[in-house]
């Protein structure tokens, strides 16, 4: 998916009242969906008709599958469970998802060779600003212009795996930011331009 493919779908992704965000990714998922044939082939990894995500998100407490991707189109129902699990966990705040960070998880489990009923287990998506600015009251790793807050980004460990070889497949794939945080065990992984800090992996 280009940028410009994303922008077509998210151009105006506005926080909501709860539970009906995602229906700004219905639109952009029909969007998505309807691009030329081959504008998702650059990818170096296979790409099945089915693709699913079980996200597990741990502060919430809660874990749901979606089959976000079902023969040749996405699933705006499903996509909608997705956003659900990726919301504030602070706030509930549900946020307009970018589909490509769905496909980024996919993919990094798929280089990795990880089938993609694996749990995801999720520390951090969607942050509003008031969690963000939150949490860099006690956290000076959390960035002030977070992709958090734009739906862009995700903490994560993927269960059984090593968080390292995580990262190390997001550096591969080379679609967005990332970072390894070893102390707390978890891979930061973004849609925004690619870039890493911290330790090197
Ligand atoms: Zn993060």
């Amino acid at each position: 998916m280009t940028t410009m493919e994303r922008k077509a779908g998210f151009a105006t992704p506005t926080v909501t009242r709860r539970g009906v965000a995602c229906g700004l990714v219905a639109v952009g998922a029909g969007l998505v969906a309807s691009m030329p044939a081959g504008a998702l082939a650059a990818l170096p990894i296979p790409r099945p008709p089915y693709r699913s995500l079980t996200i597990d998100h741990l502060a919430i407490g809660e874990r749901a599958t979606a089959r976000f991707w079902n023969r040749g189109a996405y699933d705006p129902v499903e996509i909608a469970k997705l956003c659900r699990l990726f919301r504030d966990r602070r706030t509930d705040e549900v946020y307009p998802i970018d589909l490509a960070l769905f496909e980024l998880i996919h993919d990094v489990m798929a280089l990795l060779g990880v089938d993609d009923a694996r749990p995801v287990e999720l520390i951090s998506g969607y942050r509003s600003p008031a969690t963000n600015h939150a949490l860099r009251g006690t956290n000076s790793g959390v960035a002030r212009r977070s992709y958090h807050m734009r739906g862009q980004a995700a903490d994560f460990r993927i269960a059984g795996v090593p968080t390292i070889a995580v990262a190390r497949a997001a550096k591969r794939l080379d679609r967005g930011g990332y970072a390894f945080y070893r102390g707390s065990d978890f891979a930061h992984i973004d849609t925004g331009p690619p870039r890493t800090w911290g330790r090197t992996i």
